[in-house]
């Protein structure tokens, strides 16, 4: 394709799609647009930090072939006014990949804002949102080096679709009249209306991505976050979407916190990722309480944009966190923060968002050495404390530096040494690892309070029951209590015998038929003092029907059963520890 003002640099290769995957040439073309404001300064160092570390991780064998795009003020100068020439979309649809500074949204251009408009001519669906610490950077957390989220939002769907009627209009007033009189709609007078649409397509093709990227990244968990307790047909639907897809097409790579618990008893199995969900409101807290328990976030547009914000701040703010809006492989890579033109051309502000989204085009292309170079590289000159003044601010005795300082003290440190890079990966494996762990032995030794720490409000007999643990019939009474006493239970599954029934043995069983008729421990089976009237309820029963069902049989304990098969015991005192710790009135909460 041949451009007005574009100039596709010689010597590069495009990027492709082959099989639905990118395939990154050694000298890919990439766009870049330098952006308003402080974007001019920012990308400059951006651009110098990426060469650097590029030449040190492949010694020149690998190169990105800049290519100058142009939006905003500059392409208003170029193109005679246009702030959003056609031609920029066209290369950015064909170089695939490209990294841009932010935006100053014209007055009056006609435009609601340059990067809206950009997300909606290019369909880029999911804005991703690493959020991570690097040790050094000022945080208000104690914690902050739990922080390592990747926040999937949905950017085209939801009350940011545009459709809102304003109080008093005539289409609000057309409207109000259809939702009152057709629909049965009850709302104040004159109330400004807004549509939520959350579709089917929009929702899985967000969570698709999200579950690619946790399979691809080794990591553990992904969680679709909703308030769809109260939202039922658009959150509540996105989160059943989510589940749905998940299930359909990543059925043996994924494994659902139901099942984690109730089949898997709290252990993930190997290589699987967990797909989990969260209410909106409560995700706000876990994320500065829990940040471990938060891996890969998806979530739909509004709940997205302040979820993004409020995570970066837990890490050092906007200026150091990184984003990229993106479709199916189409990719535009941008500091998070705006053009601030109180600084613009004072070689003054903090790169790091613009080069931290550059460190994420890097790992989109699979260049994971430059940019694990480049995230080595940044906590030692930060704890070096060589900062631009914004972190200078936070911090005592910083050396505050300029723009372009910055980005040559990080180049500096850039070494490229392989035991620097191993030792890195080492340690940010290990520390990972560590926590996972941790939270596992926790799931295994008390389930319960491992849900409470993380959040999950059980809602299943599943989500409540302890998991099956059981013993031969032939087992002697004295090795049952043994065996309950080390599990810390007070019942134990009885094999089936010959007539393949279950049964169960309690500790009182074991007082009134044992020790109540003085026989010993020793010479008692538990098959002859089993107890096999026993009654069951599905693992996906909800707790008001594990409640009515204990009430029913009159019963102190039931059978959790998946497929016909015993897979846990749910007790009276599961029911009512739950009370206790989570309220009556599951899912009813607002
Ligand atoms: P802003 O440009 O993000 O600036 C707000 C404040 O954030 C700055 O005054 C500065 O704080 C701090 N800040 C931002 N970037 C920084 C950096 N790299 N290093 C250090 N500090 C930084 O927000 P705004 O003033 O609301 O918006 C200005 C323009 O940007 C508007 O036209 C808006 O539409 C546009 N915008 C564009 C994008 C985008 O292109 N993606 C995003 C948001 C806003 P201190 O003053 O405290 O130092």
């Amino acid at each position: 394709m041949s451009y007005q003002h574009i100039h596709l640099p010689e010597h590069g290769e495009k990027i492709s799609v082959k099989d639905g995957r990118l395939h990154i040439p050694d000298k890919p073309i990439i766009g870049y647009v330098e952006g308003d404001g402080i974007g001019p300064d920012i990308t400059r160092a951006m651009l110098r930090v990426l060469d650097a570390a590029i030449e040190k991780a492949y010694a020149g064998n690998r190169q990105i072939q800049w290519c100058e795009l142009f939006l905003g003020e500059k392409a208003g100068r170029i193109y005679d006014g246009n702030y959003f020439p056609d031609e920029t979309l066209s290369a950015i649809r064909e170089l695939i990949v490209a990294i841009k500074g932010p935006l100053t949204t014209p007055v009056g251009g006609g435009f609601r804002s340059l990067n809206v408009s950009l997300r909606q001519a290019l369909d880029l669906y999911a804005c991703v949102r690493p959020v991570r610490y690097y040790s050094g950077v000022p945080s208000p957390m104690k914690e902050p080096e739990k922080v390592d989220v990747v926040i999937f939002r949905e950017n085209t769907e939801d009350v940011y679709a545009g459709i809102e009627y304003e109080s008093g209009t005539e289409d609000n007033i057309r409207l109000a009249r259809f939702l009152r009189q057709e629909m049965g709609a009850e709302f104040f007078e004159d109330a400004g209306l807004g549509v939520k649409p959350i579709s089917p397509f929009g929702s899985k093709r967000l969570v698709r991505k999200a579950i690619q990227y946790a399979i691809d990244n080794h990591r553990e968990s992904v969680t679709l976050v909703h308030k769809g307790n109260i939202m039922k047909f658009t959150e509540g639907a996105f989160r059943t979407w989510g589940y749905e897809l998940a299930k359909e097409e990543f059925g043996d790579q994924v494994v659902t916190e139901e099942e984690l618990y109730a089949v898997h008893g709290g252990k993930t199995p190997a290589g699987k990722v967990i797909i989990k969900d969260r209410i909106a409101d409560i995700i706000f807290q876990l994320l500065q309480l829990r940040p471990a328990e938060f891996d890969v976030i998806a979530t739909m547009n509004l709940n997205g944009d302040y979820l993004s914000d409020a995570a970066a701040a837990e890490v050092g703010g906007m200026g150091i966190a990184p984003g990229a809006n993106t479709a199916d492989h189409v990719a535009v890579f941008e500091a998070t923060h705006g053009t601030a033109p109180k600084y613009a051309d004072q070689d003054k502000v903090n790169p790091s968002s613009l080069i931290f989204s550059g460190v994420m085009m890097l790992e989109y292309m699979g260049w994971r050495e430059a940019a694990d170079l480049i995230n080595a590289a940044y906590p030692r000159v930060i704890q070096e404390k060589f900062v631009t003044y914004d972190f200078a601010r936070l911090m005592d005795n910083a050396h505050t530096v300029s723009t372009s300082t910055f980005a040559d003290a990080l180049i500096a440190r850039i070494t490229g040494d392989p035991e620097d890079l191993a030792r890195y990966e080492q340690e940010r494996r290990e520390t990972l690892q560590k926590e996972r762990e941790a939270r596992e032995a926790r799931r295994v030794s008390d389930p319960m309070a491992a849900m409470k720490d993380s959040g999950r409000q059980p809602s299943t007999a599943a989500g409540i029951m302890s998991p099956l643990k059981s013993v031969p019939d032939s087992t002697s009474v004295a090795e049952a209590l043994q065996k309950m006493r080390d599990l810390g239970m007070r019942s134990i599954m009885i094999e089936p015998d010959a007539s393949g029934q279950w049964g169960i043995v309690t500790q009182r069983d074991v007082v009134t038929k044992v020790l109540g008729t003085n026989a010993s421990v020793n010479d008692i089976t538990v098959g002859a003092i089993a107890n096999r009237k026993l009654f069951s309820i599905p693992a996906d029963a909800t707790l008001p029907m594990v409640a009515e069902a204990l009430r029913h049989y009159d019963v102190r304990r039931l059978v959790v059963e998946a497929k016909g098969t015993p897979i846990g015991i749910v007790s009276q005192t599961d029911l009512i520890q739950v009370i206790e710790e989570f309220d009556w009135g599951w899912g009813l909460h607002e």
